[in-house]
């Protein structure tokens, strides 16, 4: 049981991972142009899309569920979100739009709202799993932890054992520095820190961002630290 190999499959614009072992699986599916990698990298491990027994979703953005709605229908996996983001991604509710915590985020709440809905665009996807702190996928061996702040139903899958999790936009690691997520397009600063602060106090070596390279070995204590930065760059004790 649980997680084998991580590959990594990236685009210019996020990753998502395919893991390998018994039961193959992916954690979020990249951009809607990134079916092709995300096919190829299957069939690079001998996989095809029905052999994926679960798609886990960290959260909404189309960047992370751009190719979700076409890998469930090739695969019949049993697709997983955070329970407040479920909703957006099975279409109940709509997308939030830009936050207003930064200044980009200001800047861009003045562009209008259906030039950033086509980009933002993905196809509605059922959840069959609506997923709450406590949760856990136990074939996987992945515990769920509900960390908002960037969106409102955004979730961790921590393997507690190997001590690695896939931890969504909390946390990016653009040229091997950890740094917010894009904060144009989150919503609120304390519960970032309050997110990463629960992040950093797991047993956690490896953690695997939505943005940038792997965080780690060590990643609990780089994430504790960024958290310490940010508190004092915002005025956020
Ligand atoms: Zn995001």
């Amino acid at each position: 049981m649980g997680t084998g190999e991580i590959i990594t499959i990236g685009t210019a614009t996020a990753n998502c991972y395919l893991v390998l072992g018994e039961i193959p699986y992916l954690v979020d599916t990249n951009v809607p142009k990134a079916r092709r990698r995300i096919m190829a990298a299957l069939s690079g491990h001998g996989l095809s899309a029905g052999d994926l027994r679960y798609i886990l979703i960290t959260h909404y953005h189309y960047d992370h569920t751009g190719c979700l709605a076409e890998l469930k229908r090739l695969s019949g996996a049993r697709v997983a979100a955070g329970e407040k983001d479920a909703a957006v991604i099975c279409g109940e509710s709509p997308q939030r739009g830009p936050g207003d915590i930064s200044p980009a985020g200001r800047m861009l709440r003045k562009v209008p709202a259906s030039f950033l809905e086509k980009y933002h665009h993905f196809d509605a996807c059922e959840v069959d799993m609506a997923l709450r702190e406590g949760d856990a996928i136990e074939e996987l061996g992945l515990e769920v932890l509900e960390l908002p702040g960037h969106t409102e139903g955004g979730v961790a899958f921590y393997q507690r054992e190997r001590k690695l999790a896939f931890i969504g936009d909390l946390v990016s690691n653009f040229f091997h520095r950890p740094g917010p997520p894009f904060l144009s397009f989150s919503y609120d600063k304390g519960a970032i820190l309050q997110s990463m602060r629960r992040l950093g106090d797991l047993d956690l070596d490896y953690a695997y961002p939505g943005h940038g390279s792997v965080i780690g070995p060590g990643a609990a204590e780089k994430i504790r630290a960024l958290a310490a930065k940010l508190a004092s760059r915002w005025g956020l004790a």
